[in-house]
């Protein structure tokens, strides 16, 4: 019996991709990857920090596991454990094992050692990589591509940069491999995914862009039937430019973007350290509107920033009910340890944030 392993994810697409990568090198090793419903060999919880929240949810998670799953091993892996694996060894005893994700290579060994059964002989009919791939980006109907990871921007609330370190892009051959392995695996759609996306290829000091990205979608067209179309995770504003817009236009790419508000007040963007004020959030808007004039725009918005008066949060209030939104994912601040906004004065009160986002999302 090969030892099975679920993976619990939390968080972004780009951990998603990564606890995809994840099982990937384990069935490579010849274990199982089961479903929630399984009694697993071990549980790997991929973890997210991006909030105090987020944290939360994932001590949570681990502890539901140790309880419902009491002869497993039990290990963390993902943003909490690159941040710190000694705090995560502390604070949760549940867990056997903490693995940064520079180490998640070695997991099959640990496994190995750990668990009472051995896995398969490894499959020695030498699996092609295009296969490998297939199952490395499986991710029910739509197929997530992750082609960076990373940031160096430092927002006050956030965690990120701490968490996942520098901007790394992918380069171009493996997006190539992959979109290919998507294409064989039957996905019609692919969405492109980073930590700061827009940002693809800034590391690669040639010039590279997130268009480069779109045209190597479009080369690997013919892999993928007729329907096949592109989307692209959560995009930074301000990397939205005239040259960028006019670059990623194809006819493959669906006219939907995220892209992150976080505050139509000045004063509360500046506090967070976002690189845009209201108005030029505004005129990155209407840009993207008149390279797509079928844009569907969606937007986050932290609600509750520490110090946010009540005529800021009206500003925000304005600024979103003018800017025609197809969605607003509105959160309460959350604080994370580590970050300049958990230590800011002036933390606006839970049942304050709570109304605020009612109200925002009237
Ligand atoms: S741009 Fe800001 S919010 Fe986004 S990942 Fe980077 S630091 Fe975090």
């Amino acid at each position: 019996m090969p030892r099975s392993i679920y993976i619990h994810t939390l968080g972004c697409k780009a951990n998603q991709y990564d606890a995809e990568q994840l099982a990937e090198i384990l069935r490579r090793a010849g274990f199982g990857v089961c479903g929630a419903d399984a009694v697993p060999d071990a549980v790997i919880v991929q973890t997210c920090a991006v909030t105090g929240e987020a944290e939360r949810k994932c001590r949570q998670a681990v502890r539901r596991f140790r309880h419902r799953f009491p002869e497993a091993a039990i290990i963390v892996t993902g943003c909490m454990a690159n941040l710190s694996p000694e705090a995560v060894k502390e604070c949760l005893p549940e867990a056997d094992f903490v693995i940064p994700k520079t180490e998640t290579a070695h997991l099959p060994e640990l496994i190995t050692k750990v668990t009472k059964n051995a896995p398969e002989a490894e499959d020695k009919t030498a699996r092609l990589p295009l296969q490998n791939m297939q199952q490395n980006i499986r991710h029910k109907s739509k197929a997530y591509l992750k082609i960076q990871d990373g940031c160096d921007r430092f927002c006050a609330y956030c965690i990120i940069p701490y968490a996942r370190g520098a901007p790394a892009s992918k380069p171009a051959e493996e997006i190539r491999r992959e979109l290919e392995a998507a294409a064989a695996q039957g996905f019609r759609h692919v969405q492109l995914v980073g930590i700061n996306l827009a940002a693809y290829g800034s590391d690669f000091a040639d010039g590279t862009t997130l268009a480069d990205a779109v045209r190597l979608c479009e080369q690997a067209a013919p892999f993928f039937p007729q329907s096949y179309s592109v989307s692209f995770g959560s995009l930074e504003p301000d990397l939205l430019t005239e040259e960028l817009l006019a670059g990623i236009a194809s006819p493959l790419l669906l006219p939907q973007f995220h892209i992150s508000l976080q505050s139509g007040s000045d004063t509360v963007l500046r506090r967070m350290g976002r690189r845009y004020t209201a108005a030029e959030y505004a005129e990155v808007i209407h840009r993207v509107r008149r390279h797509f004039p079928a844009a569907v725009i969606t937007t986050d918005v932290i609600v509750g920033f520490p110090g946010e008066t009540e005529a800021e949060f009206k500003d925000t209030v304005r600024f979103v009910q003018k800017m025609g939104f197809g969605k607003v994912h509105a959160f309460p601040f959350s604080p994370r340890e580590g970050t300049p906004a958990a230590a800011m004065p002036n933390q606006v009160p839970q049942e304050e944030k709570k109304k605020r986002v009612a109200a925002l999302l009237v």
